[in-house]
């Protein structure tokens, strides 16, 4: 710690003398000496003592709207307002405690608004901080991976396609690096980067020398010093920093709001007309049209609707995210309910991502090669015998080139062998270990692979200064540019035909082929795609087996029994694609139509939107095509999910419905763009977040069906008593007590709903199909009816006993708590039958809701303050068995209609 205070002066020299804002103008070797660093880097101990000094790397947290004003947000809505002119009301009628009971209701309903939003923010934050950024930094003389908050000025960092810059970076060396800055500069076309220095004057757009905080690059990559952390880079300094605070806002949640807006004015417009009804025809009393037009407002406004979705949302996203699937957007969980395609990638997603070399094919010979995984363990076999290298030259050469062409590393832990690293170059990385072959020459310079153009190259000088173009890629990219082979140490015109034989043989069993080609490089020391465009010498090809993920291959059974399509979509070779396909049972026959990149370049779009919903596999495509194949099924009427890691995904990610992207070995541009981030890479994942979005989608109807008779019931019993002429069943601080009671208790109990069985069985939801559909407002109809009778009848039956009134009035109340709870059961299965044990099992919540229930209850009806509050009075038990009896009944006269829907099939 001792440096501590040395990295802050030195922080404070560099930010003091205008130096941080000239680091573009300076020369690598000055930034370097003025950062006290060295292209190799900080060590551990002096970033961790810089760290101190200058604090984590990253920009303060957007403020929060304040608790109060969060509490406060909650009194705007319809109820709330209904209830203050009703407080208002009964206060200037002199009515002092019924003013006051319905204010406390005010304020608890917004307390308890304000606990639920606050419950459900939680649960979205901790999801939030589960995407952490991390860098590629040199600490002790290595490359490794940390958190980007960790960084601090003077640390060198790696970059490439797709990562977000983490810090202000001066940069060291470039690899056709270019960088969308318009985070920063409004610029949306991509700056090409370079390592000299550039004016002093030159603006930020002008700083080619420099990368920024918070842009994004969009291709090649580089290497940097760290310049500015945090607050003092140029994003922190500007403070432009966009950060989108998400909000609890779906289109569902916006239907919703919506429906109960219109559904409040409704019932205000019947309130008046009751008044005016009761007023004319039976001459109510003035106080007592008031109470009933109150009463029946606060009965029939659905206050819980919007708490309960947003709850049922917010949890659901948390049991996603237990199972690996991270929400980024909210709106992407419900469109998971009505997925009908998923695009995905293969490799790494399909499949393993665990590459073993198993074959290597030169002119002469088909070699195969034994071990598993990355550990250097395994033979080069040729016939069944061992094959010693120094027989076969041809073999050398193209292990040789693979091994030069490639960035990969093997680490070795606890006797595991694991890549850091590309697994594909990881798996040539180890061939060349079991071979024991050693290159000794230099790289001078490269191209990375990108899945656009599907090879690489490096430049190689030899011990002897001679110098050499190594390639390796995709097979059929570099055919196109060899002219001639390798033969016993010569070259002799290249065997087209041949080289496509063993594509298709080594294709077909499922592998993926790399081939290797070289050509002697001039003296230049860049290079670029234009100098392997022909002339190349090939060398051989390898067949690298990368096995399905078991349980992938369930979860594509599951998609398909749910009526959801799985398509392929891969750069890989298409005899590899169709054969894993078969293997993985995404296509069942033994020739399955495929499209590859080219088909798809050749292909019109409302061509490729005819065959789009029949072919399941597309190879050898670029990203680009992902788009148009996204395109396409949504013009069919599809809901699309499509998986990406690459920075060129982004685009179809933002395009499907929901976007997917890879945690592990996704960039950051496309965890962006994503809806939903896969934690573990596993294409299961995604079908576990499908059945998760059905889940979350059922107990939100479940919610609603539940919620709505008891507004149904409520108001129902006031109309009745008002249309027919009455005394009210019902006093307005009564409707209060129910709504609270059973609103706030029981509907929260579905929230915690388990899928019902056969949810993956069910074909998707139409996306048109309204949360309420005409069945479910019979439904909501007939349980209104049925519950408003009950609590009628037994307001009839405690009058007719002679009974006072408020005896009655709290019968009446205690059969709608009492048959709402009964019809809790009925919500709980919406496709089968609830009479059958499982109904009593399975939620506790339930349970413990309606223990809860019952002791408010009692309270209520018991207690001599409650009684004095709510104009309650304490019931015998006879009224208890009633309610109990129509309860049952109600419960069973439920099933029989929802079996003669089931019947009918809605
Ligand atoms: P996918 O991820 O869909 O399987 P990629 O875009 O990663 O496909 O790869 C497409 C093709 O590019 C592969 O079939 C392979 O031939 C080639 N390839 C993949 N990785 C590399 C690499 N690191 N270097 C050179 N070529 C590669
Ligand atoms: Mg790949």
């Amino acid at each position: 710690m001792a440096r501590a205070p040395q990295a802050a002066q030195n922080q404070r020299a560099i930010e003091d003398s205008e130096f941080a804002g000239l680091a573009h103008a300076r020369s690598r070797a000055d930034i370097l000496a003025a950062l006290h660093t060295t292209p190799e880097g900080l060590d551990a101990a002096d970033a961790s003592a810089r760290l101190a000094a200058t604090g984590p790397n990253r920009l303060p947290e957007p403020p929060r709207r304040s608790p109060l004003k969060r509490f406060l947000a909650q009194f705007n809505n319809v109820l709330i307002y209904v209830l203050i002119a009703a407080a208002v009301l009964k206060a200037i009628l002199g009515d002092w405690i019924d003013a006051a009971v319905i204010g406390a209701v005010a304020v608890i309903n917004s307390v308890v608004g304000y606990l639920q939003e606050g419950k459900a923010e939680q649960a979205l934050d901790s999801i939030r901080a589960m995407l952490s950024v991390s860098a590629r930094v040199r600490r002790d003389g290595r490359w490794v991976d940390v958190d980007a908050e960790t960084l601090v000025p003077g640390d060198v960092v790696r970059i490439g396609s797709g990562d977000r810059i983490p810090a202000d970076l001066r940069l060291l060396e470039v690899n056709n690096l270019q960088v969308e800055e318009s985070a920063l500069t409004g610029e949306s076309v991509p700056a090409a980067k370079s390592v000299t220095h550039v004016d002093f004057d030159a603006g930020l757009g002008d700083r080619t020398s420099m990368v920024y905080s918070g842009t994004i690059v969009a291709a090649g990559t580089g290497v940097g010093v760290v310049t500015a952390t945090g607050t003092a880079t140029e994003i922190g300094r500007i403070q432009t920093l966009i950060t989108e605070v998400e909000t609890i806002d779906t289109p569902l949640t916006r239907k919703l709001a919506q429906f109960g807006r219109q559904l409040s004015v409704l019932i205000l417009v019947m309130a008046a007309v009751m008044l005016v009804v009761g007023r004319w025809r039976y001459q109510f009393s003035i106080e007592e049209l008031i109470s009933a037009a109150i009463g029946f407002a606060v009965a029939a406004i659905p206050e819980g609707l919007p708490a309960v979705v947003t709850v049922t949302l917010a949890l659901g996203v948390q049991q996603m995210a237990r199972r690996r699937a991270i929400t980024r957007k909210l709106p992407a969980v419900e469109a998971l309910g009505s997925v009908t395609v998923i695009c995905s990638d293969k490799t790494g997603t399909l499949t393993q991502n665990e590459m073993t070399v198993r074959n290597v094919v030169t002119t002469r010979h088909r070699y195969a090669v034994t071990g598993a995984g990355y550990a250097p363990d395994g033979d080069l076999e040729l016939d069944g015998a061992p094959a010693r290298l120094a027989d076969h030259p041809d073999l050398t050469e193209v292990i040789v080139t693979m091994a030069l062409c490639n960035d990969a590393r093997l680490t070795e832990t606890d006797g595991r062998w694991q890549v850091v690293g590309e697994p594909t170059e990881g798996a040539l990385r180890a061939l060349a270990r079991k071979a024991g072959v050693d290159a000794p020459m230099a790289r001078v310079a490269e191209i990375p692979f990108e899945s656009a153009h599907k090879f690489m190259v490096t430049l190689d000088e030899a011990p002897d200064g001679a110098r050499w173009l190594h390639v390796k890629g995709a097979p059929d990219r570099l055919l196109e540019r060899s002219a001639t082979q390798l033969r016993a140490g010569a070259a002799e015109p290249l065997d087209r035909d041949f080289w496509d034989g063993w594509v298709d043989t080594l294709s077909g069993q499922g592998l993926r082929v790399l081939a290797a080609a070289r050509r002697p490089a001039g003296t230049g020391d860049e290079i670029a795609l234009d100098d392997v465009d022909s002339g190349l010498e090939f060398l051989g090809v390898a067949g690298i087996v990368d096995p399905p993920r078991p349980e992938a291959v369930d979860a594509i059974a599951n998609c398909h029994s749910a009526g959801i399509r799985v398509k392929m979509i891969t750069g890989d070779h298409v005899g590899t694609a169709r054969a894993i396909a078969r293997e993985m049972g995404i296509v069942d026959r033994p020739d399955p139509p495929a499209l590859t990149g080219a088909d798809l370049q050749a292909m019109s779009q409302p061509r490729l939107r005819e065959v789009v919903g029949e072919v399941d596999i597309y190879a050898r495509t670029s990203p680009e095509h992902k788009l148009r194949i996204v395109s396409a099924l949504q013009a069919e009427g599809n809901v699309v999910a499509m998986t990406g890691d690459g920075v060129n995904d982004a685009p179809a990610l933002t395009r499907a419905d929901i976007g997917v992207a890879m945690g592990i070995k996704g960039t950051e541009a496309t965890k962006e763009a994503a809806g939903i981030v896969l934690a573990d890479d596993n294409f299961a994942t995604i079908e576990k977040a499908v059945e998760e979005g059905r889940r979350i989608y059922d107990n939100i109807r479940k919610s609603v069906l539940f919620l709505l008779p008891a507004n149904g019931s409520q108001s129902l019993v006031i109309l009745v008593a008002i249309l027919f002429g009455f005394a009210l069943p019902l006093q307005p601080v009564q409707i209060l007590w129910v709504n609270l009671v059973t609103g706030v208790t029981l509907a929260l109990a579905l929230v915690f709903e388990d899928a019902e069985e056969g949810l993956m069985n069910r074909p998707p939801r139409p996306t048109d199909q309204p949360v309420v559909r005409l069945a479910d407002v019979s439904m909501i109809a007939l349980v209104s009816v049925l519950v408003a009778g009950a609590a009628l009848a037994l307001f009839f039956l405690g009058r007719s006993g002679g009974h006072p009134q408020a005896v009655a009035q709290t019968a009446a109340v205690n059969m709608l708590a009492m048959g709402q709870f009964a019809y809790l059961f009925n919500c709980r299965f919406l496709t089968s039958s609830s009479l059958r044990p499982a109904a009593l099992r399975g939620n506790p919540w339930v349970w413990r809701t309606g223990a809860a229930l019952l002791v408010l209850q009692l309270l209520f009806i018991y207690t001599p303050l409650m009684n004095s509050w709510f104009h309650s009075a304490p019931i015998g038990w006879e009224s208890w068995a009633v309610a109990l009896g129509f309860s049952v009944l109600i419960f069973l006269i439920v099933e029989v209609a929802k079996a003669v829907g089931r019947r009918l099939g809605y």
